[in-house]
């Protein structure tokens, strides 16, 4: 928490700045859920004219409900918690890499002393039998300071070898931190951070290579509807479920996130669009045969569908025009009357009947 808000919530003010954030959590049908507190205290103690004061006033006038998936769009953007999440891994990776540096100057280090020693030595038996008495016994002391030198190093490298074990239990940790940091914690897929990494990585490496490069945007059909019907618990089950879809047919090289609130994207590298958009009609009719209950109450919640762009990569496009070229394709499905996959190069759209 930021320091205005730790102070407030460690002052007499505290209790009645809880209530007041539960009272307008209430209000507006907001479930209390400790992140949901938090980014609503935060909310009430921030300028009228904040970021986060004018997102959440814009969801209040639009009525557009506060989902677990804007609860944590906000939070990534808004919660110094959130942000510290990417400050941690950046710092993670640098270390790491200082780390490598500092065991290979050690390791370069220690092998450079033995070489001086063994050349010391070798200096000393070529003088052997020579009336070189003086010189002798300057090569001898050298080489007992060699000796200790190596005495020295060996000691180094077992203080050495317990902090290359430090060193992979940390890495250990961080790696689990990036983990973290890169996953979306509802659907265990890869998040939007991820998922833009990955593209910039994925479309450099097709450029380089020349292969193909596909990327297809999912989105459920009507979802708001559907959680202003069900409620957001079930519609979070339900994103879960398509979660669960799309993240079995994207084994191999093939990268799965989920893009935004109810929104995914593949990204299939290597492939052609018609290889993608086979993938996405499995998934499709996956999605729209299987037929969901409220576990709650057990009661039919009938059928979902979900509408798919795709976009094969051309020779030097860049990620935000493939992006687009995607999202365009998306939306043909949309207007198209949704339940449909299309593809931006040609537009071309199938459907079940
Ligand atoms: P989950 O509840 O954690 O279930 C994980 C997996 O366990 C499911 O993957 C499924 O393979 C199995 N499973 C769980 N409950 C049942 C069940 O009652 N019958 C059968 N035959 N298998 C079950 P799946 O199907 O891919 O679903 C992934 C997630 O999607 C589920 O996670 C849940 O969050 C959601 N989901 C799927 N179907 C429904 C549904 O009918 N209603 C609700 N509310 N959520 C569903």
């Amino acid at each position: 928490m930021s320091e205005d808000v730790e102070t407030t919530l460690r002052s007499p003010r505290a209790y009645a700045l809880a209530r007041q954030a539960v009272e307008a959590m209430e209000t507006h049908k907001v479930w209390p859920t400790a992140l949901n507190f938090e980014l609503w205290v935060h909310y009430l103690t921030s300028a009228k004219d904040s970021p986060l004061a004018a997102q959440i006033e814009g969801l209040i006038d639009t009525g557009e409900p506060f989902t677990d998936s804007v609860g944590e769009s906000l939070a990534a953007q808004f919660l110094p918690k959130a942000k510290l999440d990417g400050e941690i891994l950046e710092a993670g990776e640098n270390l790491s890499k200082e780390l490598d540096s500092v065991s290979r100057a050690i390791e370069i280090a220690r092998e450079t002393s033995e070489a001086y020693g063994q050349q010391l030595a070798a200096a000393g038996e070529s003088l052997d039998g020579q009336d070189t008495g003086a010189i002798k016994e300057m090569v001898e002391t050298l080489t007992q300071a060699t000796r200790k030198i190596r005495e020295e190093n060996q000691a180094l490298e077992g203080q050495l070898a317990d902090t290359t074990q430090e060193l992979a239990r940390m890495r250990e940790h961080l790696e689990q931190v990036r983990r973290d940091a890169m996953t979306d914690a509802l659907t265990g897929l890869c998040n939007r951070k991820a998922f833009d990494e990955a593209l910039e990585r994925l479309a450099g490496d097709a450029q380089t290579k020349g292969e193909p490069l596909t990327l297809a945007v999912l989105d459920i059909d009507h979802f708001k509807n559907f959680n202003d019907t069900w409620g957001h618990q079930t519609g979070d089950q339900v994103i879960r479920f398509v979660s669960s879809v799309i993240a079995r047919s994207s084994s191999g090289a093939r990268f799965a996130a989920r893009y935004g609130g109810e929104e995914f994207a593949i990204i299939f590298p290597g492939e052609p669009a018609r290889n993608a958009m086979a993938v996405l009609e499995a998934i499709r009719e996956e999605v729209s045969s299987r037929l969901l209950k409220r576990r709650s109450t057990n009661e039919d919640l009938g059928a979902i569908t979900i509408s798919s762009g795709l976009a094969e990569r051309r020779q030097n496009e860049g990620t935000g025009s493939l992006i687009e070229r995607a999202d365009g394709a998306l939306y043909a499905s949309k207007r198209g009357g949704r339940n449909r996959t299309s593809c931006a190069d040609p537009i071309t759209t199938t459907r079940a009947a």
